[in-house]
This record gives C-alpha cells, structure tokens and sequence, in this order.
C-alpha cells in the first residue's frame, strides 16, 4: 500500500472508531486508537499532506443529526495533555495561572447581548457546532437573563451529575445502557423534544469569559461570572512564585474533591495562563490552545472481594473470563464486573476467588482489575462450555492461553455471530437487538443468519410476545427487507469469518468488484477457482487469513451462496460513503486566494483526496487552473491561456467534485 493509501485508510479507521466511541459503542481499544494516531501523524509529517478529514486537525466527532449546524464565533479546541505534575509547572514557566478541574461532559458556549440569553452550540468539531438554545433553557442553573449587559461569550460545560446519570441508566435495558455521563449529554443535547431534555437534569458549568467583562484575568472574569448567577468550574488561583508550586500536588487532589462534593464527572484538571493577553499571544496549533494544558490524574485503585469469576461464550467459541466483585465506587459509579481477557491474564496475576483484588477505572471509564493483594491463585477452568455443555479445551494464541468451545452448533456462538450479523458495520439491521435475537433463539426461529431472511413467517406469533405490538413487529421486519441491499463487504463482514475484520472485508470486496458484474459472483468464481489465495497480494492480508478463509469457504460454501440470494448487491461506493476518485488523471494549479476553503492547503489536499495531482507552475500537462479571479493579469494566468487551460473558479472546482 503507498503511504497515501495508508493515510486515507488510517483516517477511516479512526474517524469509526471516533463515532463509535461518542455514539457509546467503542470498537478500539485506547491504545490501539493512540497507536494508529500516532502512525497517522508521523505519515502526515514525512508526506506533507493532511487530508481535510484528518482526525489530528480535527477536535471530536460532529454531530450528526437535525439540528441546526452553526459556525462557531470563536475556535473552540483542545487541550494538550500530561501526567506530571513537573510538566505543569514548567509548562507556565513564570506566569500566573489558574488551576481547575476538566469537566468531562459536551463542550458549550453561550451567548448574551443585552443581559439575555440568545443563543447556545455545542463544541462539534471546533469550527462548527449544533445549535442547542431550546435545551439549555431547560437547564435550571443557566440565567437567561443578567445584570450584565454588554455582549459576553461564555464557554463551559454541559453535564450530567453521576447520580442523574445513574437513575436514568437504571432504568434502560442492558443494550441501552450508557457508557458514561458525557455519552448521555451528548444524547440529551440533542433530544428534539425539550421536555425529555428537562428530565436529565443537566447543568451548566462556566469555565471560560470569551468575550465581555474586564477580560484582564480568566480567573476573575469567572468570578464575575459567578456574581452573575452562572455555576463556575471549581478552581483555585496559581502562582509559581510562590508556595503554591510545593502545594501544586495537593491542590490537584484537592480540586478531585471540589469536583465530587459539585457532583461533577471530570477527567482531570486544567492548568492555563490567567492574563488573556498573554494567553492570546501563546496563540494555538489547529488542534490545541497553548495557553492550557490538561492534567491526567493518575489511575487511582479501590479495594475490593472477587467472589466469582463468570466465563461467557462468544461468537467465535471463545469462551471470556469476568472478574465478579463486591460492589464498588469506582469515581461514583457502583461497579462489581471487570473483563478478565483470557486465561493468562488470570495466572499473570495469581488471581484467585475470595482474594482481596485491587481495581481501577481506566481512563475514568473502563473497569480494570489491577491486581490481586492474596495472590490465591484459586479458580477453576470450566472443562464444559457454560452455554452447551460441550467439552472446553485451552489454545494457545499468539502468546496466550485462551479457552475454546470447539461445539460448531454452540448456541453461545450463535447468539454472537447473530447479534454481529446485525450490527451497525455489518448488515446494519435496525430495531434488531440483543435481547430480542436471544429470545428469538430461544423460541427456535432463528438458526443461522438466513434464517432472520424469514422471521416474516414468524409475524402472527411475534405480535403476539410480550413487548412486540404490531408496531415494533412491522418496523423489525422492515428493518430487515432494508438490510436486504447490502454491499459484498458487509456481507463478508457479517459471516464472523475467523481473523476476517471490517478493513480486510472491504479490501476483498473492492477486489472482487469489476464494473458491471457481481461481487460476490466474482469473489465466489475466485474462491471456487483459486482459493484466498487470489487476495495475497492484498496488503495486510497474510497466511493465517488465507487459511481461515479457505478452510470457512470449505465447510460453508453452499450455505454462503444460499445466504447470498437472501441479498441484492449494491456497489460499494453509494453505501460505503467513500470519496470517489472523482479527479483520477487530472493535474491541478492552484492560485490566488480562496474563500470556500480555509487556505490553498486545503484545497490542494482535497483535491488528493478525490485521486487529482497538484503541481506549481502551469504547463501544457496541466488540466486546470484554479484561480477565483479569472480576468487575472497574474503569469499563471496568462500561461494557462496561452496553453487553451480552462481556468476555474473555486465554486466551478467544487462542482467537479460533488458529481
Ligand atoms: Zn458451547
């Protein structure tokens, strides 16, 4: 693969991965995430080139939904992050600062003219927001209206208190769950109907004066803030001149405490220049104020009892260790369940039932266990499979033990491979959920995913089970006559081919696509003629997938082809939602100033991004000149004219792309 490919695949990847998380379904763990963010960056500095879309000049996840998007009136960026307390106060150097703590819920601005409340938006990507006045006049701690009258531009938090959080989320059934407050925020921003926003009982917390008041330091606008009725982050005052730098330590954990006693989910603290003026002259990357750094608290650990460990079978027949534990407040959520990952996970730690375990939230949000004080090493491996019964057996895989379910009509994996069937990046069938899959099952209607092609013949009955009117029943099975146009990726993707994931099923896909045939005829013909083998030349795609394809492919393959019918195929661009190569072949000048892109730059890297080349002078290989002022007496001008090169507008530019 070139590092262009590389570079667009990666910000795909990540750019999934960023919905998924905000949308409360995480598909990559953090380190994988950071990884890959990592690659990205250094591919980006090596190439130059930084393509629109780019999750590292990106903040966040915009919103989708259909609420007004609106320009924000100021950049509202991150911040750069550190573990070390040291860092902190080298960071601010000789300057006076503020400390406060990180809330951790949507980011939101509010606007005053005239003492009154006009208008809210959420942070979005930084540049542009949603518009969310209507649900943050529901919230009882924002004024709308005060005794200041000059234009003031407020920043904070919107979020949501642990225990609001606690008592909506126990209400909701397990697949509905929300992972964190800010995930429930996020929602709630959003609701349509105000009054359901009302009932989560979200506040506003103040943590930056943009514009209006004395704005000579950031620490006592806020206060002036507060005087004027709005609720202000917890913070103290800070100088490095002075004891606080030996108290720096305690002050942090001091501000943790400020932050529960306030009933306010947080991941850290911030500690920014106070003076605006400086702050402003420290200027900013696209993607960081540098007036502020972001400071990570340490993971901190609760004692706690393991009283069980729980093993579950998923859909590949792997069978998942659960530490059970006695409950325990981890940062204010009640917690009493930890992945274990696999065998050697358990031995590494000589965990062990009844020992005394210690257990963290990793990044305030993953329930870890960190390690055991009794090292006991008490716990049975099951020799039967918990769903049915079937003898177990331990593999090693790369360089861990793992325990199998080696039973092919193991209902345990049949629930899995199903409730994967179904999700979002595979057949995406809507209203299909876990729960309703299991009773399903359970009732002997569904045995394979072909067999969710025919619970129409199951719909008098269905109507007829507690929790299904006719309504939900109808909009099920439409669900699934939708999912029924689908693309050979997601296809692949759904069938749980061993070591098989979602980039290697679209690189396949896109390889057994030619124009005007099938796909899956075409990736069928393949198998049956060459085996996987054909796809080697595949970057990322090695000796294990190629096995794993062939020896699934041997047992399945008439089951596939029949499952196949069950589809109509649709090219994978419509559905993928993929940037077409609209400009393959075309080369590209770029000249005098744009409007519609932010710079040149960015109107250079999209049209990269669409399969065109730029290059800096005019010649008689160029296809185009972009240049806004066509009557130019510029050289480029004159050259593109004296060579017949059509010189195009942005907007004509734009045009081209959008076909
Ligand atoms: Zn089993």
């Amino acid at each position: 693969m070139d590092k262009l490919e590389r570079i667009k695949q990666l910000i795909k990847d990540l750019n999934n991965a960023s919905y998924a998380y905000y949308n409360q379904v995480p598909i990559m763990p953090d380190y994988e995430w950071d990884k890959m963010y990592d690659e990205l960056i250094n591919l980006e500095e090596e190439t130059g080139i930084v393509l629109f879309n780019s999750p590292t000049h990106n903040v966040g996840y915009s919103i989708s939904d259909e609420l007004k998007e609106v320009k924000h009136n100021h950049p509202m960026l991150s911040l750069d992050k550190t573990k070390s307390v040291d860092e902190l106060i080298e960071f601010l150097g000789d300057k006076n600062g503020f400390l406060s703590v990180k809330c951790d819920g949507l980011t939101t601005s509010l606007h005053y003219i005239n003492g009154k409340l006009i208008g809210a938006e959420t942070r979005g990507n930084g540049v542009k927001g949603t518009e969310c006045l209507q649900n943050v006049l529901t919230m009882k701690n924002v004024p709308r209206e005060i005794p200041y009258k000059d234009e003031l531009i407020i920043d904070g938090e919107t979020i949501i208190g642990w225990d609001t959080f606690r008592e909506i989320n126990d209400k909701l059934p397990e697949d509905k769950k929300y992972k964190h407050p800010r995930n429930l925020v996020s929602g709630s921003l959003q609701l349509l109907n105000s009054k359901e926003a009302a009932s989560r009982n979200m506040r506003f917390v103040a943590w930056r004066v943009i514009k209006g008041f004395e704005h000579k330091s950031v620490f006592f606008d806020l206060k002036r803030a507060e005087s004027n009725g709005f609720e202000i982050v917890p913070m103290w005052s800070y100088s490095n001149n002075s004891s606080d730098k030996e108290n720096l330590s305690k002050m942090l954990e001091d501000l943790r405490y400020e932050a529960d006693f306030h009933n306010i989910p947080y991941d850290g603290a911030v500690m920014a220049v106070d003076d605006y003026k400086i702050a402003e002259s420290m200027g900013r990357t696209d993607k960081y104020f540098r007036h502020s750094k972001a400071y990570k608290y340490e993971d901190e650990l609760f004692e706690t009892v393991l009283t069980d460990i729980e093993w579950n079978t998923s859909k590949t027949g792997l069978i998942n260790p659960v530490a059970i534990f006695e409950p325990v407040d981890l940062n204010g959520a009640i917690t009493t369940r930890a992945t274990l990952h696999n065998v050697t996970y358990i031995k590494d730690m000589m965990l062990g039932i009844g020992d005394r375990i210690r257990v963290y939230r990793s990044n305030m949000v993953i329930p870890k266990v960190h390690d055991s004080i009794d090292k006991s090493g008490n716990f049975n491996i099951p020799d039967k499979c918990p769903i049915c019964g079937q003898p177990t057996r331990i593999i090693k895989e790369n360089d861990s033990e793992v325990l199998i379910c080696e039973n092919p009509d193991c209902k345990g994996k049949l629930l899995g491979r199903l409730v994967h069937a179904a999700s979002r990046n595979a057949l995406d069938i809507e209203n299909l959920s876990e729960s309703t899959i299991e009773k399903f099952i359970n009732l002997g209607w569904l045995n394979s995913i072909q067999d969710m092609y025919h619970l129409s013949d199951h719909e008098n009955e269905m109507k007829t089970l507690d929790g299904f009117g006719k309504k939900s029943v109808e909009k099920l099975l439409n669900s699934i006559e939708k999912s029924r146009k689908t693309t050979l990726d997601r296809f692949l993707f759904s069938l749980s081919v061993p070591l098989l994931g979602k980039s290697a099923s679209q690189d396949i896909a896109e390889n057994c696509t030619i124009e005007n045939t099938s796909s899956i005829g075409n990736f069928m013909q393949i198998m049956i003629t060459d085996g996987a083998e054909h796809f080697r030349s595949i970057s990322g795609i090695g000796d294990s997938l190629i096995n794993s394809l062939n020896s699934y492919f041997n047992i399945h393959c008439s089951e596939i082809f029949e499952l196949s019918k069950e589809f109509k195929f649709e090219s994978p661009n419509i559905v993928l939602d993929e940037i077409p190569n609209t400009l393959q072949g075309k080369t590209f000048v770029v000249t005098g100033s744009v409007h519609h892109y932010k710079n040149r730059d960015e109107l250079k890297a999209d049209i990269v991004t669409h399969g065109g080349t730029v290059v800096g002078s005019v010649s008689s290989k160029t296809s185009y000149l972009i240049n806004n002022d066509i009557n130019s007496a510029s050289s480029k001008n004159q050259k593109a004219k004296s060579l017949n090169i059509p010189i195009i507008s942005e907007e004509e530019f734009l045009q081209m792309i959008i076909k």
